[in-house]
């Protein structure tokens, strides 16, 4: 993938006290942008130390503001805050443009802000997802998310298959949790001419594995299977370059890591390639017709070129100006900057975990910094669900996920390598209580 220098050369020496932590954070050039979030605060009203934003983002604090705005034109100007609001409504979401092509890597016509996440994965298939009867396959990675798994799986029935025969799962070696890009690569090459579709969730929810994308591309489109990428775990976490991978579609929420509010509007990349292509069905809406002539009201659809033309309705303000204030946080950090800071504060988490006594911790997470993002998901040595509900009175939030999965996420613009430092103190805690142990 990209020429990043080994880590290994470059990562600090790290060490298991709250000095070194504390002077981490001192030295990261980024620390001060958790001041620009609202940290929620533990029982005992200290910042929590919050792992979850790979579920939900934290709020940055000049969202309020963003959405007073559009509340106060909506007040002083009713409709005529489609053109006079300061941010005018009917072309707000394209203030997004800009930054939206920065985070994925993307030309500015090949992104769009519009809907949610399932349902642009949907439109996504309407376009992409054009199966034959000797091909109709969709293939996807084992533990894929499951609203990506029903809709892969209603999408094959709506075309008429059976989603047992047509959705092919691709699953680690057994006694593994990673994918190997070779085992992807050689399904790609025995089974290709059955598929009509690659799915990948980029960087998988459940272990954070992160893919090797131009790989996967570059073997599918010599079997001419289109690709798309689920970036619900990506977009604000991975540097992404989707036009020079070749990506033909991805989609991606704004809540995780993208801290855009519960429910966020979501996001939407076409390649350029695709973007005039007539002969690609589509469900069109209104909001994807020739800008020009929208409001004459005419009975032909004439679709904007480029990723806007799927649009279909005028996009909730409110939403979009949550996204605004938060593309804006990352716009002033930077991708770059982030993910440096993203390697090094997972490292650290990492370097913790491996730490604690009594084996407590398994990662199953990729060790190498390329193939994940900040997320670590592992399994512990003892009961997790009880686990987590100790650690929420400490102050402490992570998540499960069934089966055995615990999966901790430090954020780069607001978690801390104290936060990492304390939540491993209170893991070394459990680790060291008589029933973990007496277990084995
Ligand atoms: C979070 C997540 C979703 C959620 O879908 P919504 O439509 O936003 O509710 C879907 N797929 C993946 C891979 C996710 O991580």
């Amino acid at each position: 993938m990209s020429k990043m220098p080994n880590l290994k050369e470059t990562l600090p020496r790290f060490e298991n006290t709250l000095s070194f932590a504390e002077q981490m954070d001192k030295d990261d050039p980024l620390a001060q942008f958790r001041e620009q979030f609202h940290m929620p605060k533990s029982l005992t009203g200290e910042d929590q130390l919050y792992f979850t934003g790979n579920s939900l983002g934290l709020q940055p604090i000049k969202v309020k503001e963003y959405i007073a705005e559009e509340l106060a034109d909506w007040a002083f100007l009713g409709v005529e805050g489609h053109l006079q609001a300061k941010t005018p409504w009917l072309p707000y979401h394209e203030f997004l443009t800009e930054s939206t092509a920065r985070l994925v890597g993307a030309k500015p016509n090949e992104v769009v802000v519009m809907n949610t996440l399932t349902v642009n994965l949907h439109l996504m298939l309407v376009s992409f997802y054009r199966p034959t009867k000797d091909r109709f396959k969709i293939l996807i990675e084992g533990n894929a998310f499951p609203s990506d798994q029903y809709a892969v799986q209603s999408q094959a029935t709506f075309h008429g298959y059976n989603h047992h025969k047509a959705i092919i799962e691709q699953c680690p070696k057994a006694g593994e949790y990673i994918l190997r890009t070779e085992d992807i690569l050689e399904t790609i090459e025995t089974r290709g001419s059955e598929i009509a579709l690659i799915l990948l969730g980029q960087c998988n929810y459940l272990s954070g594995q992160a893919f090797d994308i131009p790989a996967i591309v570059k073997a599918a489109h010599k079997k001419d299977i289109p690709v798309g990428l689920n970036l619900a775990h990506g977009a604000g976490n991975l540097l992404l370059n989707l036009h020079d991978w070749d990506v033909d579609f991805a989609v991606w929420c704004s809540y995780k890591y993208l801290n855009a509010g519960p429910g966020a509007i979501a996001g939407c990349f076409i390649h350029e390639k695709h973007g005039n292509k007539k002969q690609l069905p589509r469900f069109a809406g209104w909001w994807g017709h020739n800008k020009q002539t929208r409001f004459e009201m005419g009975p032909e659809f004439e679709a904007i070129p480029g990723a806007e033309g799927w649009q279909l309705s005028n996009p909730p303000i409110f939403q979009l100006a949550a996204l605004r204030a938060s593309m804006d946080v990352f716009d002033q950090a930077g991708m770059p900057a982030l993910r440096k800071k993203s390697e090094l504060l997972t490292g650290y988490l990492e370097y913790l975990l491996n730490q604690l006594p009594n084996d407590f911790v398994t990662i199953i997470t990729p060790k190498d910094p390329q193939a994940r993002g900040c997320q670590l998901s592992f399994k512990v040595n003892t009961d997790a669900p009880t686990m987590l509900e100790e650690l929420k009175l400490s102050g402490a939030i992570c998540d499960f996920r069934q089966p055995d999965i615990l999966r901790a996420a430090p954020a780069p613009l607001y978690n801390s390598f104290a936060d990492v430092y304390k939540f491993a103190q209170l893991l070394e805690r459990k680790a060291n209580s008589p029933e973990v142990k007496t277990q084995k």
